[in-house]
Parts: C-alpha cells; sequence; structure tokens
C-alpha cells in the first residue's frame, strides 16, 4: 500500500496469521471512520484479503463516503459487492495483461459510470510496456484496452472516467486540470 491508501493486504503474511491482522483491521477501521466525518472517498486497496475487506466496509458503512477500489484484481463477485456498497472500480494496467482473463471479464461487465483507470505508478506497466517502470501518461494504454474490450471509442471512456474521477474526488478542482 502507498500514502493515500487503507485496506487490507493478507499478500505477504511472512509466518504470521490472517488473525494476528487485526492492527491492519483495526487501521482501516479508522480510516473509514475518519473518511465518513470528513466527506472524503475512500481508495481501498485489497490484496489476497477480499471477503474481510468487504466485511470490515459493511461493518464501518463505507459506501457513507465512497470511493473506489483502486488496482483492482478481484474477481466479478467481488467486484459486484463492491459496487452494492455503491464503489468505484479502478482498472490498473494489470487489465492488459495476457494472462488477466478473467479480470477482462470483470472489466467488460463494469456499469461505466462506475468505473476509473491508473497506472498505480511506477509499478505495473501496461502492455506493451510491460516490467518497464510504469508512468502516469501510460493510462492511455489501460484506457485503450478496456474501450477495445467493450468495443466503444477510447474517448468516450476517457471522457467518462475523467467524469468519474472528478465527480468522486469533488475536493479536486477540474478546472485547474483541463
Ligand atoms: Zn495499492
Amino acid at each position: 500500500m502507498v500514502p493515500g491508501e487503507t485496506g487490507l493486504d493478507y499478500y505477504r503474511l511472512e509466518g504470521r496469521s490472517i488473525a494476528d491482522m487485526e492492527w491492519q483491521r483495526e487501521r482501516f477501521r479508522t480510516h473509514i471512520r475518519a473518511a465518513r466525518q470528513t466527506g472524503k472517498p475512500l481508495i481501498i486497496h485489497t490484496r489476497s484479503s477480499a471477503e474481510d475487506t468487504l466485511r470490515v466496509m459493511r461493518e464501518e458503512s463505507a459506501g457513507e463516503a465512497g470511493g473506489v477500489m483502486h488496482c483492482f484484481t478481484e474477481n466479478w463477485e467481488v467486484a459486484r459487492q463492491s459496487l452494492d456498497e455503491g464503489f468505484h472500480i479502478s482498472f490498473s494496467g494489470i487489465v492488459t495483461f495476457k494472462n488477466a482473463v478473467e479480470l477482462q471479464e470483470t472489466a467488460r461487465k463494469i456499469p461505466l459510470e462506475r468505473m476509473l483507470i491508473e497506472t498505480d505508478s511506477p509499478y505495473l506497466a501496461p502492455v506493451p510496456y510491460r516490467g518497464k517502470t510504469n508512468q502516469p501518461a501510460w493510462v492511455r494504454h489501460v484506457g485503450e484496452f478496456i474501450a477495445n474490450l467493450r468495443g466503444m471509442p477510447v474517448e468516450e471512456l476517457a471522457e467518462r472516467t475523467s467524469d468519474n474521477f472528478f465527480s468522486l474526488f469533488k475536493h479536486i478542482d477540474r478546472k485547474s486540470h483541463a
């Protein structure tokens, strides 16, 4: 997880158990409460922890703050439950990877009004730059790939996902990002 994100990550437990990760769950709860109090959207990271992530989100009414499931890599069921909680789903370069067939299917089905795209740079460079140091400009390749999947013009996908971003992150002034 990088600064600005919250959530759960059970990927590298290094000998500890999921029960030992109570500190992560507590911290996640604190962040959800802060987001609800300040009215700011949550950027949620979940890795090898989807069930607990969704459970904590529901228990803490994360939907009142809303936000985005960032760098989404889970299956349709997790996407569906996140949408039910009122969250947006954000796709990174992972969706362009050849073996990401299930994720591509999910990206095809997400309602456009709930979709975001991102790079997660410097990580996870999209095809055709896979393995290189990622950069924000390459979000275009994520957009082009998903537009192709959905059989729509990339300009329309770019516009819709930008609209989604600015309606979610209301405190960011769109005019200064024209
Ligand atoms: Zn993350």
